[in-house]
């Protein structure tokens, strides 16, 4: 199988990062806990008077390079490349591309070496990116064509009322390896 993983919030822990790095810069006004998030988008969480503070969280040098990994990303990735499938990183830089790129690559070379940096594909429109399997924890992932591939939502708080084919990194070989499984199975086994 030819299996796209998005990186923020599958690889990456990019919540916990947002809410650490928030606290840090802006300690008069607390953050939205990652499981009290109800949207994926940030800016569309956060009251409009905060949503310069959220871009600049993330669009800040080093943001992006020190999110840790998801618990148990590392170790799934290795071992779906041990199993044989391909893998391709499938992310979508900021707009705000400074930092955001050169720290994608670099944490992606960090954690999962130069042979995965060779595997990244950076775009705007998923759509247009082939692949078996697109695991995202964005609710719903459209673009420029009907997609090829089937979207499995990678578990969130703000994707949980979605009824759709879901993971984490502890329920992967559940979903990936046995795609036969109904969602509402893989669900239960979360
Ligand atoms: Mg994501």
């Amino acid at each position: 199988m030819l299996i796209l993983l998005d990186m923020d919030g599958v690889l990456t822990d990019f919540e916990r990062g947002f809410f650490e790095s928030w606290r840090t810069l802006f300690p008069e006004h607390s953050p939205i806990a990652p499981e009290m998030r109800r949207l994926h988008g940030l800016v569309d969480e956060y009251p409009p008077q905060h949503s310069a503070k959220v871009r600049q969280v993330y669009i800040a040098c080093g943001f992006f390079r020190n999110l840790q990994p998801m618990p148990g990303a590392i170790d799934g990735v290795r071992q779906i490349v041990a199993l044989g499938h391909d893998i391709r990183i499938c992310t979508a830089p900021l707009t705000d591309y400074t930092y955001c790129v050169p720290e994608k690559y670099e944490w992606i070379d960090r954690y999962l070496g130069r042979k995965m940096v060779q595997r990244m594909i950076l775009t705007k429109d998923k759509t247009l990116v082939r692949g078996d399997i697109l695991v995202d924890d964005k609710p719903e992932v459209t673009g420029a064509c009907e997609p090829e591939w089937e979207h499995v939502l990678y578990d969130q708080p703000f994707n949980r009322h979605l009824p759709a084919r879901r993971m984490t990194w502890r329920t992967w070989q559940q979903v990936l390896v046995q795609p036969e499984l109904t969602a509402d199975s893989v669900t239960l086994g979360r």
